[in-house]
């Protein structure tokens, strides 16, 4: 028989700048554009993962500059949310304490399970010298929040990308098992 549709809402969060919409649209379309509209959106895009169909929801958050907080994370977006996708930039180390921050934050909100299921994505690995958060580092912290971890380059590669909504998926199925 048929496995079952499933429909995944995907929430991505981070600082400003660190791809988040580069990440997306390479997702959808496979594509990289160096520069994206200020507009926050839910894209929906149906893909079938090993046999399977999967519509996901993919609500790329946006905060100008001026008022973001690790804090912008609303009650709303959690609740809405089946997984996470956490991202920061290589390059920029406030991007990796927001990560931080925003991973706490999720973990003692009522509004999702304190297993729900993230995955932390450092990105712009290509700006290898610049870097300012080692592999290591990045690692070690997913490890011990029980998130899982990719570095990818949104801009150059789809295939990192296609990888992190694998990870994550795979955690949403588990999340969905247990309950
Ligand atoms: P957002 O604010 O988190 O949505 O970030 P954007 O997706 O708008 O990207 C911010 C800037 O970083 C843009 O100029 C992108 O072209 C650039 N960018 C995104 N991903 C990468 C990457 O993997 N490597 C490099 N070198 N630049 C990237």
């Amino acid at each position: 028989s048929m496995p079952q549709k499933l429909a995944a809402n995907i929430l991505l969060l981070g600082a400003e700048n660190v791809g988040k919409s580069a990440l997306t649209v390479r997702f959808l379309t496979r594509r990289f554009i160096g520069e994206y509209g200020d507009i926050e959106s839910i894209y929906s895009h149906n893909d079938k993962i090993d046999g399977q169909e999967i519509s996901f929801n993919i609500w790329d958050s946006l905060y100008p500059q001026s008022c973001f907080t690790p804090e912008s994370i609303t009650d709303k977006q959690l609740q809405w949310a089946d997984g996470v996708i956490l991202v920061y930039s290589i390059c920029d180390r406030s991007s990796f304490d927001v990560v931080r921050q925003q991973v706490q934050l999720i973990r003692q909100s009522r509004k999702m399970s304190v297993n729900a299921p993230i995955v932390i994505v450092g990105n712009k690995r290509d700006l290898q010298h610049q870097r300012t958060v080692s592999s290591e580092e990045g690692r070690l912290f997913a490890l011990s929040a029980d998130c899982g971890f990719f570095e990818i380059s949104a801009a150059e590669t789809y295939h990192g990308v296609l990888l992190v909504f694998h990870e994550l998926l795979v955690r949403i199925k588990e999340s969905r098992a247990i309950k």
